[in-house]
Parts: structure tokens; C-alpha cells; sequence
């Protein structure tokens, strides 16, 4: 291989572990073990949401794209998140909504999944609700309580973060602001440091919890961060490749994550995850009140008023409208979003798709958008030179830069060097990682094409002669000779078929 090209058979990742890109490469040989932070369902997903899940889709597509197998857990949060004044968010929208709690959590899940659907994010090979997992958790706490890393105060337990040298590693705890924390945890006389966190709740703070479970530390439930810990074991192992979630779970919860899961390790045996993998933020201005340097307001599912997916939907844009305005910045870099931009991206897919379709039309194929690992190992033996179909996979290869994809798939398109056909492939191999819709309601030229065409074969002229005068022996009701004409036209081969314009011949399939 030349020494500027390409190297198509690694992942450059971000590791948010140690801040560097670094070459991915997972633990077992063929198969990835990858765990994703999934929703909270007890409201609707916000746009900022499904940025997460978009940028793990992406992960996902590359991935497959490099010949791995997946394994992808998605946890749903149906227990045991908390509002800071501590009521429970489920039991909060379950009364404002009439609904059982239960109800609250099917009907958000499901609306989530319908979310994702629509932004073409597809589902993990794995998926599991807290409340199914209790036992496992309770599992896991006990483990931690035999190994001495929990106390019991004030009821409930809680894990001791002073019994760990390195915890907040991942956040670079030491570096931040302190207040940062604890404006999250609070200030919480019952705890050894304030950076302790509940394992297990059974003292009545939060006494109108909806759903409680008997438990060696009393009736209660889980805290929040046990669950992705046990979760992430009962299905991937005691160690994984690949955990995923967005900046704001960093600094708390998945150092609580690491904290729990490490701890139960052999100490030659951390890291628990291998790579941990962080998108910033979608940011709104119009909420704009901050001190913190940000250039903008997170959205948040808290302060109620996120823009959801229907909102854009009712607002005239496509949900693959939003994934391309998504797509257009690195995960890494925190995106404003305002709806001129929204304007601007559906404008720009709907130009690419235009370009897509005329391609499409002009070359008579139906896009493939199953074969990237195809497509890859061509551009890895070099067999395909195609430079924008490098560029793209380059691109993605380097940290999902998905910007840079798009980027090349532009270029493709304005290349007059490069055939129609050319051309196709690239928006063809694009699409099968960025899945924006390229092909979808695009001029389905080549379907035209692939409807064969029938020319009819003429008639001889003596068999019209047969059905003429098989017409007039109907008219003047001689049917013992209309059914013979009829039985030798059908011995040539031809069938008589009645239309409002008259009988007509057509040739027999034999
Ligand atoms: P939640 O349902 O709030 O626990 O969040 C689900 C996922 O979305 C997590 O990975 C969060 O880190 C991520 N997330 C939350 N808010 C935003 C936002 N405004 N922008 C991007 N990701 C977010
Ligand atoms: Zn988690």
C-alpha cells in the first residue's frame, strides 16, 4: 500500500479514555461488543436524542461496512431516573397523564422506536427494559457489597467512591469544576463524598416511587447507574469494546458506570470498556441564557420544552431532513440548531436526491444499498479507483466523519470526469452508510427499464379472417360454428378475448 493512502481496514475513534484518536480494534477478533445509553421513557425522544442515537447508527453501518458482527445493547430507562428535586419523572408524567406507570413506559418506548424508524436508525441486535433486569442488578450490588465497596446511610446504599484511587478518570474529574458535579448529585449529608451515588434505594425520600421490589437492603429500587453496569453484563461479558452516549452522561453517570463494572474486575483485567465513544450536544440559541461558554442551550427532555420529531414533521420537514442536518457536522462538535439551517438541509437532500434519481435513471439500476462490505473490500484491493467513494469511506473511517462523507458525495456529483455510472456508485456506497433517503421518492428510472418491454407479435392475417367470421356466426347466433372457429383459433394458439371495442386475438402462453 502507498504510504498516502488509505489504510481501509481501520476505525479511527475518538476514546473519550485517554482523549485520543486511537485504531479500533475489539477484543474478540470478528465481533464487536457495543453498549448505548438508551431513552428514558416517560416523554417523547428530543431532537437531541436521536443525535445520539444517529451518531451510533453511523457507528453501527461503519462497522458492518468493515465485516464485523455486532452485538448492540440498547437499554430503556423505565426505572429509577431521577428529577432533582426527587420525584420520579415516571410516576410525575403517569399522573399527569392519567396512565399507569407501566402504560407511560410501553407507550414512550414505543413512540421512540417509531422515531427511530423514521430516522432510519436501526434497531440494535439487542434491546432491554430496566424493570426486566431487577435481579441482575440486585446481582451486581451484592457482588459490590461482598468486595466492600458500599455503605449503608440514611437507608439507603451507596457506592463508596473513596475506595477507588482512579475514580472519574473518564471525565477528568480532577480537572473540572467541582460544582459541576455536585449541581447534579447535590450536596448530600448522608454521603461519605459527595461523589458517592445510591446503589440501592429503600428509605422513603422518594416515597411515592411507583414500582418497588424486595431486595436484601429493603423494599426500594435501583438506583440509575446500576442498570447500564448489569445490563451491559447479562448481555455482553464482563468487558466490552464499544460504550456509547452523549457528552452530558461523561462526567456522572458513566463514571458511575466504570466505577461499578471495574470494581467487581480483577485489577490486570480493566479497562471495562475498551472505547468510549461521546457526541456533543444539539444546542438551541433561542434558549440561549448561558455562562458556561456554550454557544448555545442544551435541549433537554427535563425542562419540557424539547423539540421532538413530530415537531418538525408538523413544521413540513422529513425526518431524514433532520438526519442529513445531523449528518452535515462532526458527532464530536455541538450543533446550533435553528430551523433556517433545517431549511438549508432539506433544500441541499433535496438536490442530492434529485441528483440521485437523474442517475439513477440515466444508468437503469435499482441502487444496492445492502453490499458495502462489498464495496469496501474493492476499494481495499483497489480494485475500485473510484477517488470519491475513497474519499467517503476515508472519511468515515476517520472518526465517522460523516461531514467529509457528505462532502465527497458532492464532489462525485459534480465531477465531470466521472461517468454516470460512476457517479451512481458513489451516491449508491454514500447511502448505504448515511441512509438520508437518496433513492427514496427519487425518478424510479430503473424500474421503468427493468419492466420488460412487449413488443405483439402481428396477427396472420388468416386467423383474423377465423375471428371475423366467428363474429358474424355469434351475430346471426350460429354457436355451434362460433365454438368451432373458436376451438381452431385455439389450436393455432391464439385466444379470443372479448373487449368493449370487439373480440381481439392474443397469443397464447404454452
Ligand atoms: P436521555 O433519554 O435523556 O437519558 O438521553 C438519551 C441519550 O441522548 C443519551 O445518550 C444522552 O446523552 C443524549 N442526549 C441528551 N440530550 C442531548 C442533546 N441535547 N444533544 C445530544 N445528545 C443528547
Ligand atoms: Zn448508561
Amino acid at each position: 500500500m502507498c504510504p498516502t493512502e488509505p489504510d481501509f481496514t481501520i476505525l479511527q475513534l475518538y476514546n473519550s479514555d485517554g482523549q485520543q484518536l486511537e485504531a479500533f480494534r475489539p477484543r474478540r477478533k470478528d465481533t464487536v461488543q457495543m453498549y448505548c445509553c438508551g431513552p428514558t421513557v416517560y416523554g417523547y425522544a428530543h431532537i437531541g436524542n436521536l443525535r445520539a442515537y444517529t451518531v451510533q447508527d453511523i457507528l453501527r453501518r461503519c462497522l458492518l461496512a468493515l465485516g464485523y458482527r455486532l452485538n448492540h445493547v440498547l437499554n430503556i430507562t423505565d426505572v429509577g431516573h431521577l428529577t432533582d428535586d426527587g420525584n420520579d419523572k415516571m410516576l410525575l408524567s403517569a399522573s399527569a397523564k392519567g396512565k399507569s406507570v407501566r402504560d407511560i413506559a410501553d407507550y414512550y418506548t414505543d413512540a421512540f422506536f417509531r422515531d427511530c424508524a423514521a430516522s432510519h436508525i436501526a434497531k440494535p441486535e439487542i434491546i432491554c427494559r430496566a424493570t426486566d433486569h431487577i435481579a441482575d442488578m440486585q446481582e451486581l450490588i451484592a457482588r459490590l457489597e461482598a468486595s466492600g465497596y458500599t455503605y449503608y446511610s440514611n437507608g439507603n446504599l451507596y457506592f463508596d467512591t473513596g475506595k477507588l484511587g482512579d475514580y472519574g478518570r473518564l471525565a477528568g474529574l480532577s480537572q473540572i469544576q467541582e460544582e459541576e458535579v455536585l449541581s447534579r448529585t447535590g450536596t448530600d449529608s448522608a454521603k461519605k463524598n459527595q461523589r458517592d451515588f445510591v446503589l440501592w434505594f429503600s428509605n422513603g425520600k422518594f416515597a411515592d416511587q411507583a414500582m418497588q421490589w424486595d431486595s436484601p437492603w429493603g423494599r426500594g429500587y435501583p438506583g440509575w447507574h446500576i442498570e447500564c453496569s448489569a445490563m451491559a453484563g447479562r448481555f455482553l461479558g464482563a468487558q466490552i469494546d464499544i460504550h456509547c452516549g452523549g457528552v452530558d452522561h461523561k462526567t456522572v453517570h458513566h463514571s458511575n458506570e466504570i466505577a461499578q463494572s471495574e470494581s467487581i474486575l480483577a485489577p490486570d483485567k480493566k479497562p471495562w470498556v475498551k472505547f468510549w465513544l461521546h457526541n456533543e450536544f444539539v444546542v438551541m440559541k433561542e434558549h440561549s441564557d448561558v455562562t458556561d461558554g456554550n454557544v448555545g442551550h442544551k435541549i433537554s427532555k427535563s425542562s419540557g420544552a424539547a423539540i421532538t420529531l413530530s415537531d418538525l414533521q408538523d413544521k413540513g420537514f422529513s425526518p431524514l431532513d433532520y438526519r442529513y442536518f445531523l449528518l452535515g457536522s462532526h458527532y464530536r462538535s455541538q450543533i446550533q440548531f435553528h430551523f433556517q439551517a433545517m431549511e438549508g438541509a432539506r433544500k441541499s437532500r433535496k438536490r442530492l436526491q434529485q441528483k440521485a434519481g437523474e442517475l439513477q435513471a440515466l444508468c437503469g439500476k435499482t441502487p444496492q444499498l445492502g453490499n458495502s462490505t462489498e464495496h469496501v473490500a474493492k476499494l481495499r484491493s483497489g480494485e475500485q479507483k473510484n477517488p470519491h467513494m475513497r474519499g467517503f469511506l476515508a472519511a468515515l473511517l476517520q472518526d465517522l466523519n460523516t461531514a467529509r462523507g457528505l462532502a465527497s458525495l458532492w464532489n462525485a456529483v459534480k465531477d465531470n470526469g466521472l461517468s454516470p455510472q460512476e457517479k451512481f456508485e458513489a451516491l449508491e456506497f454514500g447511502e448505504s452508510f448515511l441512509q438520508i433517503g437518496l433513492f427514496e421518492g427519487a425518478h424510479t428510472g430503473a424500474e421503468e427499464a427493468e419492466i420488460p418491454v412487449s413488443v405483439p407479435t402481428p396477427v396472420p392475417q388468416e386467423y383474423l379472417v377465423l375471428l371475423a367470421r366467428r363474429d358474424e356466426a355469434r351475430k346471426s347466433k350460429d354457436y355451434t360454428r362460433a365454438d368451432q372457429l373458436r376451438n381452431e383459433l385455439s389450436q393455432a394458439g391464439y385466444q379470443i378475448i372479448d373487449t368493449a371495442e370487439g373480440p381481439i386475438l392474443e397469443k397464447q402462453n404454452v
